[in-house]
């Protein structure tokens, strides 16, 4: 038996800040000058998905791994932890 990744990620459990921890720093930059667009596929909680011609950012479900930080060959994502008491709460950890 085989256990999908979004039932994997329904397992975890957040408390949602409502102030963003990730950022895209220049959406032009995204827009014009990135050829691969990285985020759009090592983001293992997809929170990068591209809509008509922006990259949206749907921080709620980051897993702080770390991943856009060091994957985008632009260095365009300004990347923190969320404020302390925020984000992911490993059920099992
Ligand atoms: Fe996705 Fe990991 Fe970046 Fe969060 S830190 S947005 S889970 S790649």
């Amino acid at each position: 038996m085989s256990v999908k990744v979004e039932d994997k990620l329904f397992l975890n459990r957040y408390r949602v800040d409502e102030e963003s921890h990730l950022r895209i720093v220049d959406p032009a930059l995204c827009r014009s000058g990135c050829s691969n667009q990285a985020c759009l596929y090592i983001c293992p909680a997809n929170v990068y998905k591209l809509e008509q011609d922006r990259i949206s950012v749907a921080y709620e479900g980051c897993l702080e791994c770390g991943s856009c930080r060091i994957g985008c060959p632009h260095f365009n994502i300004e990347w923190r932890f969320p404020r302390g008491g925020y984000g992911i709460r490993h059920k099992f950890g």
